[in-house]
């Protein structure tokens, strides 16, 4: 792609034009806004594949898949037409009271996807919601069980689970937390999965056992769901230990605590099957998703929940009295219809389970880099963890993470020609989620940016 082409693709304003009009009116998420206005905001005109091009024309290697959500790749002509024959069959329609073609037949084709009896599909317009919808849905089912007083929610530490009050109560991050509080009480936080520094005699199971301490303290009898992901996103790509989430179950049945599996991220192949718990041989209560859905080309979420939940909701006054105007908007499902057929058809799970060991090996190799840590992860789905002395694995503190970060890491990577995700929620990492499609030739390309601007990092140290 050319520079002109891409330039016309930004609209009527030159590349400097589009920086200064994005710092002077939009309100970036999660940005600083008080930096230099004459820092070029980096802006991404179009996008191909695994590849995005900026108002300059210069090309990227999305290695984030955006924000871990273009699953099937840049700029997939199925999805364009399906939203067109969409809007013009039916542009809206509401799924209050009403029902429409797409929302069923996509609510259909997820309830046979998703695992066990996981079959009613409440549609979101994203991930916070579905959190939220998710914890409405805990606390409504207790109560219309005649257990009212089960309200809390067990989440971990430094994870992410939206921003809404709810989902945010349920988010283990301290700074995006306290900006907000008081937030939704009864939420609180157990220990992660992360093991790289726990002591070699530790049960691989002690994570786990950390829940069912949790609820004995809190009390069984107020306690109504464990919020958890497949792979814990925020932290770095944290995987779980064998047996960590069969264990989980048996402390979620013993105390009639319903288990969420949050897979905003790790569903639609991220990690190599329709949902993370398949992954990782667990069933569910709910599943709370978003993102790779649609293969983010439409905004839309859902949570998934097992026939078990909706039953004492059948009676005949009986709803849910939760929703939101867009939930199953009929373009958004047609897009996600046409996202679940492109990945059958081109079996990205199987590539991704195919190929993920080559992906692995790519960052094991940047092992001998002495900034680089851990390397942990699944799928598609990878972090690597930056520490100052590998030995002792001790780690950065918050003023030499942001000269690393934020002062070197996310400028370098970028002007490489890489994006992925230079972050500091626990302790500091490096986090790569390429779009399900990549293969060989982007892994290398990731091997060669990372190995340079790394090794530039640990001189600079
Ligand atoms: N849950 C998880 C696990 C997430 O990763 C995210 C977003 O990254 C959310 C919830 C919130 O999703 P959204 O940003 O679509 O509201």
């Amino acid at each position: 792609m050319t520079a002109t082409t891409a330039v016309q693709n930004g609209g009527p304003y030159s590349a400097t034009a589009l920086s200064a009009l994005a710092r002077r009116h939009l309100w970036m998420h999660f940005t600083r806004i008080g930096t230099d206005p004459r820092a070029p905001v980096p802006i991404i005109v179009s996008g191909e594949g695994c590849y995005v091009y900026d108002a300059d024309g210069k090309r990227y290697l999305d290695g984030l898949s955006a924000l871990y959500c273009v699953n099937a790749g840049h700029g997939r002509p199925e999805f364009s037409q399906a939203a067109a024959a969409q809007l013009l069959e039916l542009d809206f329609y509401t799924t209050w009271s009403y029902a429409h073609p797409r929302a069923i037949e996509l609510a259909t084709r997820i309830a046979a996807l998703a695992p066990g009896d996981l079959n009613r599909v409440f549609f979101t317009s994203g991930g916070s919601e579905a959190v939220e919808s998710a914890i409405k849905l805990a606390r409504a089912y207790h109560r219309l069980s005649g257990k009212g007083q089960k309200t809390k929610i067990i989440a971990r530490e430094v994870a992410y689970h939206g921003t809404t009050m709810g989902a945010l109560a349920a988010t283990g991050v301290t700074s995006l937390r306290t900006p907000f509080e008081p937030l939704m009480p009864g939420a609180c936080h157990v220990a992660n999965t992360d093991n790289y520094r726990w002591p070699a005699e530790r049960d691989p199971l002690w994570a786990a056992e950390q829940i069912a301490e949790r609820i004995a303290f809190e009390d069984p009898d107020t306690v109504a769901a464990v919020i958890l992901e497949p792979v814990q996103n925020a932290g770095g790509c944290i995987p779980p230990q064998d047996g960590y989430f069969q264990r989980v179950r048996e402390i979620c049945d013993d105390n009639d605590v319903l288990l969420i599996s949050d897979e905003v991220i790790c569903s639609w192949g991220r990690i190599g099957h329709w949902f993370g718990s398949t992954r990782y041989g667990y069933q569910p209560d709910i599943i709370t998703t978003a993102k790779g859905l649609t293969s983010a080309a439409m905004p839309m979420g859902a949570m998934i929940a097992s026939d078990r939940l909706a039953e004492p909701f059948h009676t005949e006054t009986g709803s849910f009295a939760h929703g939101f105007t867009f939930g199953g908007h009929p373009v958004a499902a047609a897009v996600a219809l046409a996202n679940i057929d492109l990945m059958e058809r081109e079996d990205l799970c199987g590539h991704v389970l195919a190929k993920e060991g080559e992906f692995r090996a790519t960052l094991d190799a940047l092992k001998d880099i002495p900034i680089v840590g851990d390397v942990r992860g699944a799928g598609f789905f990878f972090a690597i963890e930056l520490v100052k002395d590998r030995e002792t694995k001790e780690s950065f503190d918050d003023a030499e993470s942001e000269h690393l970060l934020r002062g070197f890491l996310s400028g370098a990577l970028y002007r490489h020609g890489l994006i992925c995700r230079a972050d500091d929620r626990g302790d500091p990492v490096i986090q790569l989620a390429p779009p399900l499609i990549a293969d060989s030739e982007q892994f290398e390309e990731i091997g060669a940016v990372l190995r340079t601007v790394l090794t530039a990092a640990s001189e600079l140290l």
